[in-house]
């Protein structure tokens, strides 16, 4: 059936919005049309969010619940219903929203592309089976189920181990000394010592003078001897004490270096005592199943030659090569390399053999024909079509690159986005309402040609798309631009504009407007001199193999380069690992989990630093991770200014003629919070088939404390009322309390003014966490010798909100430090002293230089995907 797309000016059908007052929306009334890309567009905070997924989204997925049973009403009542008057003509609506909080460690590329479980059902009904072996159902290739996966390393694909290196980094030190690095620190370290001292060992000489023997014990062994103790005893006291049977301090229990870091990796509570033994810890790739993850009989089955493991580490655009003679029909491929198709050779012909239709000739043919019976074949043909099909959508939007086992928590969320969409694309839905959030962020200008195209498609089948974003380009391309301000928070909430985007250069008090129409020059100013040059030799990360690179000293670089050409992987990982390692930082271990953390939480980049690294003293990274995983941490607490605050409470003469002291103040503490929901301000809702909901807490009604705490007021306000106030209005009321005024104050200065104090980490954009981590880090005394690291720190934010934060951003460099940006956004390129482009391609088509240098100066040479969009932002 084709689709007419509506003329611009001709839309015939509307969703009519009247009355909205969610969060800061001031009565809204907008009509906006369907069968239409319509894009939401206004400063951060100003309340795009609130009417396209607070009020429209909501309501539509209420309606839906609705629709289902009262069981579900019910709950709609507890969770709250968008504030609105009205809504007419809203379709059923699917959101993709960014990634907010951490998502599942076992979600794969595969998983929610759902091409796993469709080369599951291929391996199961087409694959090519070893004689006798009797046909797998499909979970038996899925290393999620215990049917499947491999049982050495239940499907893990690797196993940890603890190395002696790692363990006893300098053997000449003698274990008094702390040769023993992994062992705990502090008192637990001493009474490990002492059992040692107990046990007969020498703990005064030089590690690697011990016998091997008793070095392989202390570090491997699993017995866990109790033996008694004389703490503060030399060696000579104790055999002394041990020969006279004195009463001992104690009794100790011995524990192996190893086990030691096995068992509190394992078990412990604290997030930082598992990244201290993450370190002395690698993951190793697991024997059984070569990283396959699968148990053997999955992995013997073959399609195209190749097991089902080996298929899924391989890149997309490569599985779809290589499935594309099946999807034709044609079965009888070259299989791709000598000893794979012998062996898949011979299997072959010996189920020939014994399915009775060949004489056995014991020949090893390199061209096979697979004789796939007629109802295998269909079968084949079908499910590799619809994988082919699935794939090319994913192509189309740049991810090709990606492998099926990648798990999602290492993808950026803007990629984690295009899967979603790409996916959608897919599942031949209209009539529907898609809300996005931003799907632009992390694309390269050259890359979002093909989102505008998949959006395009979406349109022409027949859907509405209300987009929330920031890129002018796509804001230039909608059909219907709504745009929401002007400014943030109380000062926003309404609809300045709302019709094709030409009409909105007409709207003086839109922020948007000057963006969009008026020529704002890029500041043209002269790149910094470097103060210097930081090397970076032999580079072996991901996509980058043995890269040689340089970044100015005291100076501003873009790192750019298309969706997956490997800036990530230079700035975020090499980068700061290499420096954080010579700085003796811990390694970060991914916080992903009550799960393990994945092995490259673990792998290091293989590389060393060169010339300059001298001149840096501090690296802080500024990254996009949630500022805390529950709601019990918050901006307040998040910056410190809490503490102050709860200082000004706790000092005041009520508070103190009840003894209540700064814990009283705190909603982690028992004493002063509501007990229903422990400080929460919220109960969480568990709901059938869809994730949980917080809804406010019935006792306090999300205030988090209890009456008697409430009763304590500041000039006027209680603790849960301060918790309450935007930044803003916190800046006049804590205008004298110096330290609390100027962690405020930063926050504002960033474009954050909007964010109530007590708002919870779980309800921050990534872009919003990152921000407020620089705020943070601005708050201390600058000392000139800082590496900060930021990818891409202008995702969803308006250019408006851009130019605060290159204020700041600039700042930090002329206080002496060095500025490293990953970026896509040509004006931050263009106001950058210096600029490295990797390329050409994504994924192994990339990890090179194409060119660096002065902005200006790429551009002219127009070497590079970047320098003709550069060369545009410059012009
Ligand atoms: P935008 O999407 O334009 O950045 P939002 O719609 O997210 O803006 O926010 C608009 C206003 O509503 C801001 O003042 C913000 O602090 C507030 N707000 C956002 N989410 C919530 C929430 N869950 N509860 C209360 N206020 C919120
Ligand atoms: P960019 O930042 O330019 O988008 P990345 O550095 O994230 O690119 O990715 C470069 C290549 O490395 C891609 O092929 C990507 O799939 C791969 N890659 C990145 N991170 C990981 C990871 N954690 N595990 C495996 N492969 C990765
Ligand atoms: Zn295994
Ligand atoms: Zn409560």
């Amino acid at each position: 059936m084709p689709h007419q797309p509506p003329s611009p000016v001709g839309f015939d059908a509307f969703v009519h919005v009247r009355g909205a007052r969610e969060h800061n929306l001031k009565d809204v009334d907008v009509d906006l049309p369907r069968d239409a890309i319509v894009v939401f567009s206004g400063i951060s905070g100003s309340g795009k969010s609130s009417l396209a997924f607070g009020t429209l989204y909501a309501e539509a997925q209420r309606r839906y619940l609705e629709s289902l049973s009262p069981y579900a009403r019910r709950l709609i009542d507890q969770v709250g219903v968008p504030d609105i008057d009205a809504i007419d003509g809203m379709p059923p609506a699917v959101a993709l929203q960014q990634q907010r909080g951490t998502p599942n460690v076992r979600s794969t590329v595969g998983s929610i592309t759902t091409l796993s479980s469709l080369l599951r059902m291929l391996y199961s009904r087409a694959g090519t089976y070893p004689p006798r072996q009797p046909m797998l159902y499909a979970e038996d290739f899925s290393p999620n189920t215990p049917q499947g996966a491999c049982p050495t390393c239940h499907g893990l694909g690797y196993v940890y181990t603890v190395k002696d290196e790692a363990m006893v980094p300098d053997p000449s030190l003698s274990i008094r000394d702390r040769a023993i690095a992994a062992w705990p620190p502090a008192w637990h370290g001493q009474n490990l010592r002492d059992i040692l001292v107990t046990l007969g060992y020498d703990v005064d000489k030089p590690w690697r003078e011990l016998p091997k023997k008793d070095r392989d014990w202390i570090l491997h062994t699993d017995e866990q001897p109790v033996v008694p103790v004389y703490a503060g005893f030399t060696p000579a006291e104790t055999r002394a004490a041990l020969r006279r049977k004195t009463e001992p301090s104690y009794m100790g229990t011995f524990t192996g270096a190893r086990r030691y870091v096995l068992d509190t990796f394992a078990n412990t509570q604290s997030a930082l005592m598992k990244k201290r033994v993450a370190r002395f810890m690698s993951g190793t790739t697991c024997a059984t199943c070569d990283g396959r993850r699968l148990k053997r009989e999955a992995l013997s089955v073959t399609f195209a030659g190749l097991d089902i493991g080996t298929l899924s580490r391989l890149p997309l655009a490569d599985i779809a090569e290589l499935l594309a003679p099946a999807a034709k029909g044609r079965f009888d491929t070259p299989v791709a390399t000598a000893t794979r198709s012998r062996a898949a050779g011979r299997k072959d012909i010996a189920r020939r053999v014994a399915a009775g239709g060949l004489p056995h000739t014991g020949g090893t043919d390199v061209r096979r024909t697979a004789n796939l019976s007629e109802e295998k074949r269909i079968a084949a043909q079908r499910i590799t079509r619809d994988l082919i099909g699935r794939i090319e959508s994913l192509q189309g939007l740049g991810l090709g690159y990606l492998a099926l086992d990648r798990s999602t928590p290492t993808l950026s969320s803007g990629e984690l986005q295009r899967l979603r969409l790409a996916t959608q694309v897919r599942s031949n839905l209209f009539g529907v309402v898609y809300v996005l959030d931003e799907p632009s962020a992390g694309l390269h200008p050259a890359d979002a040609e093909a989102l505008h195209a998949v959006m395009g498609q979406l349109k022409a089948a027949g859907n509405t798309l209300f987009v929330v974003e920031h890129d002018l380009d796509t804001l230039r391309r909608a059909d219907w631009l709504v745009d929401v301000g002007p400014d943030a928070g109380q000062h926003g909430g309404r609809v300045l504009y709302s019709g094709p985007p030409l009409g909105l250069r007409d709207i003086e008090a839109s922020h948007t407007r000057r963006y969009l129409f008026d020529a704002v020059p890029t500041r043209r100013r002269t790149p910094r001199h470097p103060s210097g040059w930081l090397e970076l030799l032999g580079i072996q990360r991901n996509n980058l193999h043995g890269l040689d690179v340089r970044i100015p000293l005291g100076a501003f670089t873009s790192v750019t380069g298309v969706s997956g050409s490997g800036k990530s992987s230079l700035v975020s990982q090499a980068l700061v690992e290499l420096v954080g390692e010579h700085l003796g930082h811990e390694p970060a271990v991914e916080e992903s989990s009550d799960d393990m953390p994945l092995p490259d939480a673990i792998t290091r980049t293989a590389g060393r630093l060169g010339a300059g690294v001298g001149a840096i003293r501090r690296l802080v990274n500024v990254d996009q991770k949630p500022i805390g995983r529950t709601p019990r941490s918050n901006l307040a607490t998040y910056t410190g200014l809490f503490d102050h605050v709860r200082k000004l409470f706790a000092a005041t003469r009520a508070a103190k003629a009840r003894r209540y002291g700064v814990g009283r103040f705190s909603f982690n503490v028992a004493q002063g919070r509501c007990p229903t929901c422990e400080g929460e301000g919220f109960v969480s809702i568990e709901l059938l088939f869809m994730p949980s909901v917080y809804a406010p807490c019935p006792t306090c009604h999300g205030k988090r404390y209890n009456e008697k705490t409430l009763e304590i007021e500041w000039n006027g306000r209680n603790i849960a009322q301060v918790l309450g106030m935007t930044v803003d209005e916190a800046l006049s009321f804590f205008a004298d309390e110096a330290p609390v005024h100027r962690a405020l104050a930063l926050l504002h200065g960033i474009g954050l003014g909007y964010l109530r104090l007590g708002q919870p980490a779980t309800e921050l954009s990534g872009g919003e966490a990152q921000r407020i981590k620089l705020a943070t880090e601005l708050q201390r005394s600058q000392r000139g010798d800082s590496l900060y690291v930021l990818d891409e720190p202008t995702t969803g934010l308006h250019p408006f909100d851009v130019d605060k934060l290159m204020v700041q951003l600039h700042g930090l460099v002329d206080a002496g430090n060095t500025v490293v940006v990953v970026e896509h956004d040509m004006r931050v390129v263009a106001d950058s002293d210096w600029m490295i482009d990797v390329g050409p391609g994504a994924g192994e088509k990339g990890g090179r230089i194409v060119a660096e240098g002065v902005p200006q100066d790429v551009a002219s040479a127009g070497v590079g995907a970047t320098a003709p969009y550069l060369q545009r932002a410059l012009s």
